[in-house]
């Protein structure tokens, strides 16, 4: 049979497969001899042990579309970086060192801003401002008011999304309103997200749906620059791109450089003040490193 894998703890990985439910496996020496680990979010082949006690073992780990070292998660098709518009007020510089991770990564990213029943309507169009220009789908949506879930669940179809956001914005609440009702068992879900999240540290993917799952993103608050240098951060800033052309030196940082493209968008209102202002924050703070 085949399924995910969905958690790993202390030597147990669990699968679910689809119409039969979730099985409690063991990976099989032939792993340790191939040195490849099994990856919550992997696809394997299992042989069922026992029927009526769920349990299996690991047959073969199925090739991989992506992987990711921290949290370590195989197969994300795309994030969602949930924020709230308001209460907490978003912090968008951190919001935008996550799409910068992913644009690293290559994972398409959504950007979803909750309690938009908190939010007055100038913040929300503020927020659309600033983000409309980089191409990410951008959704506001309430949990609290049922606003605009069935787009964002539509968006979620079919795919394994991660899920990433600071704490307070929603994320549990968005996560028990996605999963369905028979896997609620009388709002026990809701406090295992809550400890899940809270207290430890293993990552756990969510099935919400045929070939839907949801991977609850553990350690999102600190992000670093690591992946990037001051000459190669203007590359994952994707709204820059068609006005680069337009830059007098190739490879412009778009900063301190005469007769810049970019700089004139921005001038014109076609990329946004504050996504620029992080970016040269970034730059100048890579710059730093560089020189020590
Ligand atoms: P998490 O830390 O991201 O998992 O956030 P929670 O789901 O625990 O939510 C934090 C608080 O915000 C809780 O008190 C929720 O009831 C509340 N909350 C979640 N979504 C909304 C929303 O759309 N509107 C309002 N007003 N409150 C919300
Ligand atoms: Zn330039």
């Amino acid at each position: 049979m085949q399924g995910k894998i969905i958690k790993g703890i202390g030597g147990f990985y669990y699968i679910h497969v689809e119409h039969y439910g979730v099985y409690e496996c063991k990976a099989k020496g032939v792993f340790r001899n191939r040195k490849i680990k099994p990856l919550v979010g992997d696809n394997v082949e299992i042989d069922i042990i026992d029927e009526a006690d769920k349990k299996g073992n690991i047959r073969e780990i199925l090739p991989r579309n992506s992987e990711l070292i921290r949290p370590a998660v195989a197969n994300i098709d795309q994030a969602l970086v949930f924020f709230a518009a308001a209460q907490p007020e978003p912090n968008l510089g951190l919001l935008d060192r996550f799409l910068l991770q992913m644009e690293f990564k290559g994972i398409p990213t959504i950007i979803g801003f909750n309690k938009c029943d908190l939010a007055d309507v100038s913040k929300i169009e503020e927020l659309r401002d600033i983000y409309k220009a980089c191409g990410y789908p951008l959704l506001f949506v309430s949990v609290k008011e049922g606003k605009n879930l069935e787009e964002l669940k539509s968006l979620l179809y079919g795919k394994t999304t991660a899920l990433a956001g600071p704490s307070g914005v929603g994320k549990s609440s968005l996560m028990n309103w996605l999963l369905p009702e028979a896997e609620m068992e009388t709002g026990a879900v809701s406090e295992k997200i809550k400890r899940g999240r809270h207290t430890t540290r293993h990552s756990e993917l969510f099935h919400l749906g045929e070939g839907t799952y949801l991977f609850d993103t553990p350690g999102f608050s600190s992000l670093y620059l690591n992946d990037f240098t001051d000459e190669t951060l203007k590359n994952y800033f994707p709204e820059f791109t068609e006005y680069e052309d337009e830059c007098r030196f190739v490879g412009c940082n778009h900063v301190n450089e005469p007769d810049c493209g970019v700089k004139q968008a921005l001038e014109l209102g076609k990329i946004s003040p504050v996504r620029y202002e992080h970016y040269v924050q970034m730059y100048q703070e890579l710059k730093e490193q560089r020189r020590y």
